[in-house]
C-alpha cells in the first residue's frame, strides 16, 4: 500500500534563519512518523536546511525549477542545481505561478521531464477555479491537466511522480473542499492515470489533496481511499499543525 505524505508548501515565507530553527525543532516531533515528510523551502533557505534534517526522516523539496539545465535565463533555478544541494522533490506548476507567473500546462510538462531527468520527484499541482467548479467542468479540467503534465513520460516515471489536487478556491481561503469533494477529484485522478498508464502505475502514484489542510481536518482527508495526503500550505509554517498533520493517524 501506498505511504502517505504530509507535504509542506512554505511558499514565501521564512528567512534561511527562521527556516534552520523551524527545521531543527521539527526532526525530534516527526521522528518515526508513518507519513514521509516533505519539506517545500524557498531556494535560499535549502543548503541550511539540507543540511540541518541531515540524518533525519525530513526531505526538502523545492517550489519550483526551470527546465533547461543552465543559460541565459535571468533569476531561474534550473534542476541540476536542485539535484547538486540533494533536493529529493520539486513542486510544479502550483496554481499561484500558474496564475502570477503565466505557468502552463505545457512548461508543467517540461518541468516535469526536466525534474527526472535530474533525479528530483515531481509534486504537479492541478485543480479548478471556483468558476470552474460552478460551469460543472472540474473532472475534464483535471483530467486535462494530468494528462498534459505527463504526457511522454515512462510508466516507471509516473509511478514516482506525485499530483497534488489543490482545487484554488480552497487555497488560504480557510475553505477546504470536503472529503468527499476532494476525494471524488483524486478518484478521477487515479482514473485517468489507470487508462494512460495501467492499473499498476495508478496504484502506486501518491495523489494528495490541497486547500486549507489542518491539523482538525487532515484523518478525514488523508484516510479518504484515494487520497493519499497532503500539500499543506498556511499550517506548515507552524510547528504544532504541522507535526499534528504528519502525525494525522496517532
Ligand atoms: P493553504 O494550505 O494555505 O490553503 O495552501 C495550500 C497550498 O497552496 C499548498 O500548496
Amino acid at each position: 500500500s501506498r505511504v502517505k505524505i504530509a507535504a509542506g508548501n512554505w511558499k514565501m515565507n521564512k528567512t534561511a534563519t527562521e527556516a534552520v530553527e523551524f527545521v531543527q525543532a521539527l526532526k525530534d516531533k516527526v521522528a518515526g512518523a508513518d507519513t514521509e515528510v516533505i519539506t517545500g523551502v524557498p531556494f535560499v533557505c535549502i543548503p541550511s536546511v539540507k543540511k540541518a534534517v541531515e540524518g533525519s526522516n525530513i526531505k526538502v523539496a523545492a517550489q519550483n525549477m526551470h527546465w533547461e539545465e543552465n543559460g541565459a535565463f535571468t533569476g531561474e533555478v534550473s534542476g541540476a542545481m536542485l539535484a547538486d544541494l540533494g533536493v529529493e522533490y520539486v513542486i510544479i506548476g502550483h496554481s499561484e505561478r500558474r496564475q502570477y507567473f503565466a505557468e502552463t500546462d505545457e512548461t508543467v510538462n517540461k518541468k516535469t521531464h526536466a525534474a527526472f531527468k535530474y533525479g528530483l520527484k515531481p509534486i504537479i499541482c492541478v485543480g479548478e477555479s471556483l468558476t470552474q467548479r460552478e460551469q460543472g467542468v472540474t473532472s475534464e479540467l483535471v483530467r486535462y491537466q494530468v494528462k498534459i503534465a505527463l504526457l511522454g513520460l515512462s510508466a516507471e516515471q509516473v509511478k514516482e511522480a506525485v499530483i497534488a489536487y489543490e482545487p484554488i478556491w480552497a487555497i488560504g481561503t480557510g475553505k477546504t473542499a470536503t472529503s468527499e469533494q476532494a476525494q471524488e477529484v483524486c478518484a478521477v485522478i487515479r482514473k485517468v492515470i489507470e487508462e494512460l498508464y495501467g492499473k499498476d502505475v495508478a496504484d502506486a502514484i501518491r495523489i494528495l489533496y490541497g486547500g486549507s489542510v489542518k491539523a482538525s481536518n487532515a484523518k478525514e482527508l488523508f484516510t479518504m481511499p484515494d487520497i493519499d495526503g497532503g500539500l499543506v500550505g498556511g499550517a506548515s509554517l507552524d510547528l504544532d499543525e504541522f507535526d499534528k498533520i504528519v502525525n494525522y493517524n496517532k
